[in-house]
């Protein structure tokens, strides 16, 4: 693409390289002279991909869309990134209901016909989330996601997003809670926040939060936002991914890095998200209120100096 003159865009190059393909002619010299545009900036691109939320193992028909996503974001097409999550979002709770839908039939429990399914797409995305939550088919986390993604994707759509990079960074966030919370096969097809809801585990040793071996039961975005400093400070935030150790369960254990709003508390967590809801316990010296602390994503923050600890 090159600028011509009064700020206009134009891209001739495609009718040049057809006819010097036609011609089978070499492109060494155009490959020399557009290298920079062939190669992406392999510095900005690892800084990107840093940014990314850790991909557990999963497997599904929405894979490729997941890593066509995750692509857009490393190659900094964040714009279409955005869009991209919320089209992934979609497919898999129309997966879900897809798998979940059974016809009775004199009488009798059938699958959907193969041919019902393309008609899934035509409704309504929301009301499908609704109906499934409903159905027990999506937990309320879950279906908070797909809504949240969904509103974001439409600012997208009609071209009105105001901070792309923030933005698609929000979107693979999201989309990453869905694919957790709906189709991830990680610890053994267990879906996050399908077991039963608890307070503390059975078996627990350890400090309450603060040990690996005591972890949280529940939902860790809930119950951070909740949670005060013991100056009643609420907290910023950030996952930092599985430990790969099960807890006392047998449920992988994820660590959470907080930071109070008065800057003086800084505490790493640890959480059990297989459980539904949030637990009723709270951790030594903190104290619970109204659900205002701020969930940070990705990339540099107010946690970055925490990273690793
Ligand atoms: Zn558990
Ligand atoms: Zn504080």
């Amino acid at each position: 693409m090159t600028e011509a003159e009064g700020g206009a865009f134009a891209d001739l190059l495609p009718g040049v390289l057809r006819r010097l393909l036609a011609k089978r002619r070499d492109l060494d010299g155009i490959k020399e002279k557009l290298a920079k545009h062939l190669v992406l900036d392999p510095d900005e691109t690892l800084r990107r991909w840093s940014e990314l939320p850790d991909l557990e193992p999963t497997s599904g028909p929405h894979v490729p869309l997941l890593l066509e996503a995750r692509e857009l974001y490393r190659h900094g097409h964040f714009y279409s990134c955005v869009a991209m999550c919320g089209i992934a979002s979609e497919r898999i709770v129309k997966d879900v209901l897809g798998e979940g839908l059974a016809v009775r039939k004199d009488d009798e429990a059938l699958d959907l016909p193969e041919e019902a399914i393309p008609e899934i797409d035509r409704f309504e995305l929301s009301a499908i989330a609704r109906f499934l939550t409903k159905a027990g088919l999506l937990t309320p986390e879950a279906r908070k996601a797909v809504l949240d993604l969904a509103e974001l994707r439409n600012r997208y759509a009609h071209g009105s997003g105001a901070k792309p990079r923030e933005d698609a960074l929000k979107a693979l966030e999201l989309l990453h809670d869905v694919v957790n919370r709906t189709v991830s096969l990680f610890a053994g097809h267990e879906r996050l926040g399908s077991a039963p809801q608890m307070d503390t585990l059975p078996g627990a040793a350890g400090s309450f939060g603060f040990d690996p071996t005591n972890p949280i039961p529940g939902d860790y975005i809930q119950y951070c936002a909740e949670l005060r400093c013991p100056q009643g400070h609420p907290y910023s935030f950030k996952r930092r991914g599985s430990l790969g150790v099960a807890g006392p369960d047998q449920h992988i254990i994820d660590r959470v890095s907080l930071l109070c709003d008065g800057g003086e508390h800084n505490i790493d967590l640890f959480f059990d998200v297989y459980h539904a809801g949030t637990s009723a316990a709270t951790p030594d010296g903190l104290s619970r209120g109204a659900a205002r602390g701020k969930r940070l994503v990705g990339g540099p923050g107010p946690l970055r100096g925490v990273e690793g600890a």
